[in-house]
């Protein structure tokens, strides 16, 4: 811990889908940089895990609340308890999505996954950021940071509706700059190649896969989640103040644009 910086000292963090692989990294380094955090999931035991690990670490200035992103009142809920535990919010990082289906995108079935995965990885992002902005204004300002994939960019022929629900967040991103820009809000995005996260693990649990996997990264290596969690620390610093609107690629040298 003595190796981080107490760069948000003062600052609320709101991170969600935070109670274990990116979003609990993201978490522990915020708090670790010295903001205050509020972490969230579905499941209040796994709330209670992470809150309990991070607290095993030190970090005393966190809290936990269950939070299902694409329900309204608990989004509402988890902005109320944010505000009642730490008086405001500075920084949003919407980290939560979900991919319920591995397949050819035109076998999608339009009715439940695609319904699915547009509600929680896009609308609720956006639904999030519509709710949470007025809070950051009134701080004077902040950081936003949306978690896309590399996956917005690329072409992956097995999750294809993921994909596209990604590069939505990419069109996101941008379209808030104006509005967030006026607010003195900083909105970015990073878009990580392969993780090791449970997310993930088909691809990298088993060592044959995992190998046949990692000889596509010029990298030679899947990433670990700290390594999100160091770039979305740097976006919300004030070493990135003249960044707005940006997404950073994180994936080992995989390079889908210019
Ligand atoms: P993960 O390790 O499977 O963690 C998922 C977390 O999200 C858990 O804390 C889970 O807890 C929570 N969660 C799931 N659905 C939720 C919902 N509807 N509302 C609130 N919380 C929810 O996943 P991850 O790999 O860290 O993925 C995090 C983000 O990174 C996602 O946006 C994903 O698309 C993106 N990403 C991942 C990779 C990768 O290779 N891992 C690559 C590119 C992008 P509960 O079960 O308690 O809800």
């Amino acid at each position: 811990m003595s190796s981080f910086s107490n760069k948000f000292h003062g600052k609320v963090a709101v991170v969600t889908a935070s109670t274990e692989g990116i979003g609990f990294a993201i978490a522990k380094r915020l708090a670790e940089d010295g903001a205050s955090v509020m972490i969230s999931s579905r499941k209040q035991e796994n709330v209670d895990t992470a809150l309990a690990k991070l607290k095993s670490e030190n970090l005393t200035k966190v809290a936990g609340v269950v939070c299902h992103v694409g329900k309204e009142d608990h989004r509402n809920k988890m902005i109320q308890e944010t505000l009642r535990r730490f008086g405001g919010i500075d920084i949003l990082v919407s980290n939560a999505a979900c991919s319920p289906m591995f397949g050819p995108v035109l076998e999608v079935s339009i009715s439940r996954t695609i319904t699915t995965i547009f509600d929680i990885n896009v609308k609720a992002t956006f639904l999030l950021i519509k709710e949470i902005v007025p809070h950051i204004e009134k701080r004077g300002g902040g950081n936003i940071v949306m978690i896309s994939s590399l996956s917005g960019y690329t072409l992956e022929k097995m999750i294809g509706a993921y994909g596209v629900s990604k590069t939505a967040l990419l069109g996101l991103t941008k379209a808030l700059v104006p509005e967030c820009s006026e607010k003195n809000i900083r909105v970015n995005c990073i878009a990580p190649g392969l993780i090791q996260t449970r997310f993930s693990e088909m691809t990298w649990k088993n060592p044959s896969i995992r190998k046949n996997v990692e000889a596509l990264i010029p990298m030679s290596r899947i990433g670990q989640p700290s390594e999100c969690a160091g770039v979305v620390s740097f976006l919300c610093s004030d070493d990135a103040s003249f960044i707005s609107g940006e997404t950073i690629i994180m994936s080992g040298g995989i390079a889908p644009r210019l």
